[in-house]
């Protein structure tokens, strides 16, 4: 992780440190703590820094009286920013835009107040500070947490594990969400998680997070029993795959598989989108795993497939189990000519008593998302019908467009179901 990949206003944007930042007064939305870091990030500033205050104008002219013109007014910027500079925005650009520093009441610039919490909600004045905190009370920690992983994962440059446990043969239950599913496949030393989230305990989940959603799926449809599978391959489509799938540590997810399936031996993974860049998948090494793996000969194998699913499904093999995973199906719903879902939907929906994991961020989409497969087919069989997941991912990101929810998570609700028909 680089320093311009992530944006906060009350940090330096160079070290990320939070002491003494002063803002680029052009801008006035970038700060650091240092001359000599102001210059350090000059030449990559620049030209945001002047699509910013060529659009600051329009933005003192407006006056914004809801949470739904705020966001209105923050997507016209976003597309002014993209017309003046001639391209896509950075992530770390996006993030300006979506975290703008504005008073969380009246949406006035002018900041006197920030949350010495946090440092992540802004206001102009102390009343306007008061009248907000029965509202922001609940998010604080987690908006401050937000901040920290960030800036940890940027400090250590790696996630904070390395080796994953055995699980002991006699052991036939499965964890009942993430908290126990770390303390049953952690490393011993690792071991004696308490249920308080920390920053080293949301990266160490978020590393793992997906094997605990894979078993827990297999299980629920009763693919996995006592730990043990009918045959020693699976195969798994990842449907509506992004890069942020194709940069998992694959390595640590399929040994993670591997030791709670004792004959399971060979990991068949297809990350399947259109905007997939095959280049990002780091060579997945087998050779990292225990000795007992080793032996075993096991092995997982990633392929990256940059394509739609209905275009490239024939060419792959069958699947054991499909996953969707934050895939937002109903974000085109009423544009047929952008929807490029359902036709894939069709294909994935065509494999009989294959069993489909969908999740989302939040309930609302969950359940959005669940009505267009239902649409899709009549046969299906829900083992989970849009439930708030014991598996979801620990890190809270930032959420620009949720009123008073500032916070979502990766997988909070999933339903898994399969076509029934034979
Ligand atoms: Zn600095
Ligand atoms: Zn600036
Ligand atoms: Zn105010
Ligand atoms: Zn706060
Ligand atoms: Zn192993």
């Amino acid at each position: 992780m680089n320093y311009y990949d992530f944006y906060y206003y009350s940090l330096c944007h160079v070290c990320k440190e939070r002491i003494n930042v002063k803002h680029c007064k052009k801008c006035k939305c970038v700060g650091y703590c240092s001359k000599e870091h102001q210059k350090l990030d000059w030449l990559m500033h620049k030209s945001i820094c002047t699509a910013i205050s060529l659009t600051r104008d329009s933005f003192n002219n407006k006056k914004i009286f809801s949470f739904q013109s705020w966001i209105e007014h923050r997507l016209k910027l976003h597309s002014k920013w993209r017309n003046i500079l001639k391209r896509e925005l950075l992530s770390y650009e996006n993030q300006i835009w979506m975290f703008l520093p504005v008073c969380s009441i009246c949406y006035s610039e002018d900041i006197t107040v920030v949350c010495s919490e946090c440092l992540n909600v802004y206001f102009c004045s102390k009343e306007h500070q008061e009248k907000f905190e029965s509202c922001h009370e609940r998010y604080c920690k987690e908006l401050s947490l937000c901040m920290k992983t960030d800036v940890e994962l940027f400090q250590i440059k790696q996630y904070p594990i390395s080796k994953v446990a055995s699980i002991p043969a006699n052991y036939v239950g499965f964890p009942e969400n993430n908290f126990e599913f770390l303390n049953c496949v952690l490393e011993e030393n690792n071991k004696g998680i308490t249920f308080q989230k920390d920053k080293e305990l949301v990266l160490k989940y978020e590393l793992i997070a997906l094997s605990a959603n894979i078993l827990n799926t297999l299980r629920i449809c009763k693919i996995i029993k006592e730990r043990k599978i009918d045959k020693p391959e699976v195969v798994l489509h990842v449907v509506g795959a992004c890069n942020t799938e194709i940069t998992f540590d694959w390595g640590i997810i399929s040994e993670v598989v591997f030791h709670y399936i004792i004959n399971l031996v060979y990991l068949k993974v297809y990350l399947i989108g259109p905007t997939c860049n095959a280049s990002l998948l780091e060579c997945v090494d087998p050779l990292t795993y225990c000795c007992e793996c080793i032996n075993l000969e096991r092995k997982v194998d990633v392929e990256v497939v940059q394509d739609l699913y209905h275009n490239a499904e024939n060419n792959l093999r069958k699947p054991d189990f499909i996953l969707l995973l934050n895939s937002g199906l109903h974000e085109f719903e009423n544009q047929k000519d952008l929807d490029t879902w359902l036709p894939s939907i069709s294909c994935l929906l065509k494999n009989v008593n294959v069993p489909i994991l969908l999740t989302a961020y939040t309930k609302n989409e969950i359940i959005k998302d669940t009505n267009i497969l239902k649409c899709s087919c009549d046969n299906l069989t829900f083992f989970l019908d849009c439930v708030e997941n014991p598996f979801v991912n620990l890190r809270p990101f930032r959420d620009w467009n949720t009123e008073n929810k500032p916070v979502f998570y990766f997988n909070n609700y999933i339903t898994i179901l399969k076509n029934a028909n034979v």
